[in-house]
């Protein structure tokens, strides 16, 4: 099955009990250790999960689960496209592919404050790029979060650069104190508009609980 055809298969309703595509570990600025993340997504009965750490797949090359059925092998990355900041997942890629490599950060990404990050923001189009040059699917994150005066412009410049995918299925409610600039129903009817598969995750950045 393709990773398209996975996700495709994820019911809605699966969001967020059975399947959490976005879930982070200290491998960047996640709290909880990558290799426990994925046992207690077993020992909660998950489905289907990824692990998208910040700018890098070290997690993956130091688990011991190499090939686990519930994890999709995934990354987020931090972009920039029309002066906003967003956010775009990978989900489905090669860790080893090179071109996807050359954009992971080279220093320890843990140490990597806001700050950092903020200064080290990657080309939108060569991000989509090479997430498909790995055999993934980009998929822009949390997209009510970002400063764009029109959502749909941004992501119709994205559908321009190959962005498959969007997430829709978001804990926006009091998550993190992040600021919402666009109302939640936006991003699913923008999805539906322009045919983007629709994917979901609780962004966790401490261990999995339910
Ligand atoms: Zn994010
Ligand atoms: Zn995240």
């Amino acid at each position: 099955m393709t990773i398209k055809d996975r996700i495709l298969n994820i019911k809605k309703e699966d969001y967020f009990k059975k399947s959490n595509l976005h879930i982070h570990t200290n491998f960047s600025d996640g709290e909880a250790d990558f290799d426990a993340q994925i046992e207690k997504a077993h020992e909660l009965g998950l489905l289907n999960i990824s692990i998208t750490d910040h700018n890098t797949v070290e997690g993956y090359r130091h688990s011991k689960y190499k090939d686990d059925e519930i994890l999709i092998k995934g990354i987020e990355f931090d972009c920039i496209q029309d002066l906003c900041y967003i956010h775009i997942l990978g989900y489905g890629i090669d860790i080893e592919n090179e071109q996807l490599n050359k954009l992971c950060s080279k220093r320890n990404v843990k140490c990597d404050t806001g700050l950092k990050r903020l200064l080290n923001l990657r080309n939108a189009k060569k991000v989509i790029e090479a997430i498909h040059n790995a055999g993934g699917i980009a998929v822009l994150a949390h997209p009510c979060c970002y400063w764009a005066l029109s959502l749909e412009i941004l992501t119709k410049r994205l559908i321009s650069y190959g962005l498959d995918g969007m997430e829709v299925y978001y804990p926006y409610d009091g998550f993190r104190g992040v600021i919402k600039f666009h109302s939640r129903k936006i991003p699913r009817k923008i999805a539906e508009k322009y045919n983007l598969i629709q994917t979901g995750g609780l962004d966790n950045h401490k261990e999995l609980y339910y």
